[in-house]
């Protein structure tokens, strides 16, 4: 049973928590934690507590584990028209209720509501893409080279598969799993973040409504992640886990993977380069460093990490971005006029804090900003940090926080080099007007994604992954469902 607590303010923000089921789902019905235990859910732009949520420990997961293994044979035959109407419903339920569920992401995640309500359109396009994909599955059927046999290639799913997901887009990071999955005929464990439970709940009643099979999806939250999915990787019925978190967390899961040789798709954390050319349209450049820099209040991993600017343009591009983070209004996501959001916790903004003061201390100027601000939540005043010299950590190490280290480049070789300095490898941002130069420079940079001229590359229709250490594999677009379909190869004696 949940109880309300004291971080809800008004008959909104009360019928949009009371309208989430707050336990755990498994095999069609809620039920509460063995034992009975629930965690708490905060606020973060208060630190007060919203509600709590059901706390599922290892027995649990490994009951939504059977119940995942025992749906799976009927949902890989289910028709994948019906699977795609399912997604359809669920796409259509989601665009209904954008407010409501925007409400209650601002509430567990902070961003403001206008960002919250892009998020929910974000998250129901993975729906809407995926349920055309369903019926797209292809196949194949060859004449082998030596006119003899045939080749057979079938695509079938892979099987129960694991979701694990982080607080920073609660709903999205889960569609974009929750689709293809289902497209694919996958029957799903989904570990949603323990600081955002809320939202990802939500979800699960929005498919369930929308005519989801009873063990198709199964929603585990919990406070201790490590207990409950470790029984899990060890578990021969698991065929597949995908995972978005940190870099830290996606190398250690990996090794757990390795036990049962599961498929895994893999999207980690990122330190996006922002490289500004000294041809670059300044008025572009600097309404895409907002967006590259802001969105989710700098808590993306597409988020611009660093910004590489020209010597010639550094300066007036510096004060441009100064004069426009300086403006923006920091406060509870939900309150009229709010551009930016608290952080998740405490933690995050000691974490972001350090890295300001050790860029600071090595010689960086803090153009605006470089401070926390005041109040019960955890908020951070946006800042600029000029002339940030190379050793800073803040140019190595992922932000998560609206900072924005402006550093220069002599020339394109210059940029390409500091680009590529990093283990990270997910996407980066490319402000030029010459048409070779973007092309010369797209093809240099080793990330998975470039945005070239716009300071956001996110789209369902579009592979969204990275390389090195930001990840293995795709989601999104063409690609998206292949993590969750197998091949199989029949040699046709005729
Ligand atoms: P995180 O600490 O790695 O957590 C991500 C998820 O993994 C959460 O659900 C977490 O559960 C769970 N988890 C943590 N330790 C685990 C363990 N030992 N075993 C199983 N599950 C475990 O990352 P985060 O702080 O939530 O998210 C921020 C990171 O995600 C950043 O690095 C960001 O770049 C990355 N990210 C990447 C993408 C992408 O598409 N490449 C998208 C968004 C975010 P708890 O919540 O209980 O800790």
């Amino acid at each position: 049973m949940s109880a309300l607590g004291t971080a809800i303010r008004g008959d909104a923000e009360r019928a949009a928590v009371e309208s989430v089921p707050t336990d755990l789902l498994i095999g069609g019905s809620w039920r509460q934690a063995t034992g009975g235990g629930r965690f708490p859910v905060e606020d973060p732009a208060t630190a007060e507590i919203l509600t709590d949520v059901a706390d599922a420990g290892n027995a649990d997961a490994i009951a939504a584990l059977d119940a995942a293994a025992g749906a799976q044979g009927e949902w890989a035959h289910h028709p994948p028209r019906e699977r795609g109407e399912i997604l359809r419903r669920a796409h259509e339920a989601m665009t209904a209720r954008v407010d409501q569920l925007a409400l209650l992401m601002t509430l567990e995640m902070g961003k403001a509501l206008g960002e919250s309500r892009a998020e929910v359109a974000y998250a129901a396009e993975f729906f809407r893409w995926f349920a055309e994909e369903a019926v797209r599955i292809p196949g194949d059927y060859a004449v082998a080279p030596n006119g003899a046999g045939r080749l057979l290639v079938l695509r079938q799913p892979v099987g129960p598969s694991l979701l694990i997901t982080p607080w920073n887009f609660p709903l999205a990071m889960g569609t974009r799993k929750i689709g293809p999955a289902v497209a694919a005929g996958c029957t799903m464990v989904w570990k949603p973040a323990q600081q955002t439970p809320l939202s990802a709940l939500a979800l699960a009643r929005i498919l369930e409504d929308a005519g989801l099979p009873p063990g198709v999806l199964n929603v585990v939250t919990t406070s201790d992640a490590a207990g409950a999915v470790e029984p899990l990787l060890t578990d021969g019925r698991l065929r597949k886990l995908s995972f978005t978190g940190s870099t830290a967390v996606g190398r250690h899961l990996l090794a757990g993977a390795a036990d049962h040789v599961l498929r895994v798709s893999m999207e980690l954390g990122g330190n996006a380069p922002f490289l500004v050319f000294d041809d670059a349209d300044l008025d572009a450049a600097v309404d895409g460093a907002m967006t590259a820099k802001l969105r989710n209040i700098g808590e993306a991993c597409t988020a611009a990490n660093r910004f590489h600017v020209a010597e010639a343009v550094a300066d007036e591009f510096t004060g441009r971005l100064a004069e426009r983070m300086n403006a923006l209004r920091s406060g509870r996501g939900s309150d009229e006029g709010v551009d930016l959001g608290p952080l998740i916790d405490e933690r995050a903004r000691e974490g972001v804090h350090e890295l300001v003061c050790d860029a600071i201390d090595r010689g960086a100027s803090a153009v605006v900003g470089a401070e926390p601000l005041d109040g019960p939540g955890y908020f951070y005043h946006p800042t600029v940090l000029g002339e940030v010299p190379a050793g800073a950590r803040v140019l190595r190490e992922e932000i998560f926080g609206p900072v924005a280290p402006v550093a220069t480049f002599a020339d394109e070789e210059a940029a390409i080099a500091a680009a590529n300095d990093t283990e990270y490898g997910l996407v980066a941002y490319v402000y030029t007007r010459d048409l070779r130069r973007a092309l010369r420079v797209c093809e240099a940079l080793e990330t998975g994604m470039v945005g070239l001229n716009q300071g956001m590359v996110s789209n369902p229709a579009a592979p969204f992954g990275g390389v090195k250490e930001s990840g293995l594999g795709r989601e999104g677009g063409r690609a998206g469902i292949d993590e969750f379909l197998e091949t199989k190869y029949v040699a046709v004696n005729l």
